[in-house]
């Protein structure tokens, strides 16, 4: 790939990028410059459910379509600005109505449906904290998450109820109140109502649509978000309305949304992409978003990217490797002319990946960088710049990363420019986390000198583009060199066959450890040693004997997070023979997810 014809593919297009000046953006970058981007309270608050949704009636978007949602069956929903400031407000007078106080919380249990984004924003509005969880979850991660969040309401809908809540709910005695949505957004028959629940739809229609949003301190906890999982039991990350600010501007700087956009985030609201950048960060720039309930299907995607004039879309490498898995052939029944930026997150994208964007839409996909913990994205390839393939890209304006190392007395320094280290944030930004619920230690071990330590290793070259290592967890020591997974399993996805891969540290009494691949297949191929010699002599010539795998196993699929992450940690423990260690969040059966990006 060149830059020029990354240049060419973009000038196709005529919308100017917003950020076209890197350097320049961010030395006159303030946070008060950006908060004048949002409309705020009058006493000084800040609602994101306001932010969002609200401000726009005022400023002549009352009847554009915030939410254009796509039901599983074909059918459509269209929801205007005006709709969802309406509905929203209905929510809130619904909580009130049944006593929910400011700061509770209200969880959020089903699938893409136009009433999960009004129940977010309409407990936004109320002040109360609101925890979407993945509709995929069964009774233990969800009993877990509403216990450790001490839910006070959960919506879901019957059958998820039935199923999955039924079973656990006299373990969750904070829970007071669970809100039944029906199909098609209709009452459920009182027949078909569980006992000890509310149907939403009835309790919506009765509710008043005027409601006040109350002052709402930026500081006020706003949404509870758990990680996803990857390296242990996930953690419940506390964010403040605040945040939204962090929302708007990366919005506008990595994702580069503009104002008469078509914008797709594949991401569930179970996980934070989904509710930062499938929920607010859009709807703060006042455009038209693209919500689809159904699952992951490769024909599907490419259609509603084609159909509905998709301008924006952000998924993840889960995603597009399905998509890759899928073939190219299925791209060329498709154009996708409206279609102007495409952006990863959530795991390491590898290059072939990045070059595959180029194959399949004529532009390259942009990684970028963020956490739970930070709320928002803080490392991007931007529109306007040079896309590095295999880097995260550059911190964003007002974003300071820092490369930490420790010194024989255990102190933090940053590492020589191009040498690896902890990924670091300077503490500051308005999205940055407020507390892991009911762990503070945990929390307070993640700062240090001023520095949010991500527990991720990355490199930052001359440029100031970062390299993603690994997780430190991931990390493998072998015959006295540190190797992070993802530079060996990017050599091995060079095959033309591969189409996953996982490498892992086995214990070895010579070499410390060696370093052992796995490999999915792409379809049309199948494992053999042929194979399994083609892949290891590339990654030999790529990389040096010494860092290539010694092993190599094929399976049909990966293990992976519920949110779609490959989990080395579990192809670890089963080489090791060792426990699986807390399986309840896991996609247990070594299947991708449907439709579960992060
Ligand atoms: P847990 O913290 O519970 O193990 P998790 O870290 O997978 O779960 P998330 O907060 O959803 O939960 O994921 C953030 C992590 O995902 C990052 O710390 C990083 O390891 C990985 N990640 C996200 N984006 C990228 C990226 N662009 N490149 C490489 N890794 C990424
Ligand atoms: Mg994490």
């Amino acid at each position: 790939m060149t830059y020029e014809s990354i240049q060419k593919a973009r000038s196709l297009c005529a919308v100017q990028p917003n950020l076209v000046d890197y350097e320049a953006e961010r030395t006159s970058f303030t946070w008060e410059r950006a908060r004048r981007g949002l409309s705020g309270q009058q006493d000084g608050g800040l609602n994101m459910a306001f932010e969002a949704v609200d401000r726009h009636l005022e400023s002549g978007l009352a009847q554009k379509v915030a939410i254009r949602w796509l039901g599983r069956d074909e059918s459509r929903r269209e929801l205007t600005y005006a709709d969802l400031a309406d509905a929203s407000a209905r929510f809130a007078n619904v909580l009130a109505g049944l006593g929910v106080l400011r700061g509770e919380r209200v969880f959020l249990l089903a699938g893409r449906v136009p009433e999960l984004y009004i129940a977010v924003l309409g407990g936004l509005k109320l002040g109360a904290v609101v925890c979407p969880l993945f509709s995929q979850f069964g009774p233990e991660p969800i009993r877990q998450r509403m216990q450790i969040g001490d839910a006070a309401v959960l919506v879901t809908t019957p059958s998820l109820y039935r199923k999955r809540v039924a079973p656990i709910r006299a373990e969750v005695p904070t829970l007071r109140h669970v809100l039944m949505v029906g199909d098609d957004g209709r009452a459920v028959p009182p027949e078909d109502l569980p006992e000890g629940t509310l149907d939403l739809a009835s309790l919506l229609h009765d509710a008043s649509s005027t409601f006040e949003i109350p002052h709402t301190d930026p500081e006020d906890p706003a949404l509870l978000h758990f990680t996803s999982g990857t390296t242990g039991k996930p953690k419940g990350a506390v964010h403040v309305h605040g945040a939204v600010l962090m929302h708007h501007i990366s919005a506008f700087y990595a994702l580069d949304l503009h104002p008469d956009d078509v914008f797709w985030c594949t991401a569930d609201p179970g996980w934070v992409t989904g509710t930062s950048y499938g929920v607010l960060a859009p709807l703060t720039h006042g455009l038209t978003m693209v919500v689809d309930e159904a699952d992951f299907d490769a024909d599907r995607w490419y259609r509603i990217l084609s159909e509905e004039r998709v301008c924006v879309w952000y998924t993840a490498p889960t995603a597009v490797r399905m998509m890759m898995r899928a073939g190219t052939e299925l791209t060329k029944k498709f154009s996708f002319k409206h279609l102007r930026f495409i952006a990863s997150v959530g795991e390491p994208l590898n290059p072939e990946a990045v070059l595959w964007g180029i194959d399949a839409f004529g532009l390259p996909i942009h990684d970028n960088w963020w956490q739970t913990e930070t709320g928002g994205i803080m490392i991007a390839n931007y529109a306007a710049s040079e896309v590095r393939p295999g880097s995260m890209g550059r911190p964003l304006p007002g974003i300071t990363v820092g490369i930490l190392v420790r010194d024989a007395e255990g102190k933090l320094h940053e590492a020589p420019v191009g040498t690896e280290g902890e990924l670091a944030l300077r503490t500051g930004w308005p999205s940055m986390f407020r507390g892991y619920l009911h762990e503070d230690e945990r929390y307070k071990k993640c700062f240090e000198d001023g520095w949010y330590l991500s527990g991720d290793l990355a490199r930052q070259d001359e440029d100031g583009f970062v390299w993603f290592i690994g997780r430190s967890d991931d990390v493998i020591k072998t015959s006295g060199h540190l190797i992070g997974p993802f530079e060996v399993e990017s050599a091995l996805l060079e095959h033309a066959a591969v189409a996953e891969a996982a490498v892992i540290g086995k214990p070895d009494p010579v070499a410390g450890n060696i370093l052992k691949a796995f490999v999915s297949l792409k379809a049309g191929f199948a494992p053999s040693d042929q194979i399994r010699r083609e892949i290891l002599s590339i990654a030999r010539t790529r990389l040096g004997p010494a860092v290539s795998p010694k092993e190599i196993d094929f399976l049909p699929t990966l293990p992976k997070t519920r949110s779609g992450k490959i989990l080395r940690r579990l192809l670890r423990a089963r080489e090791l023979g060792l426990p699986e260690g807390d399986l309840s969040t896991l996609e247990a059966d070594s299947v991708a997810p449907r439709g579960a990006t992060p």
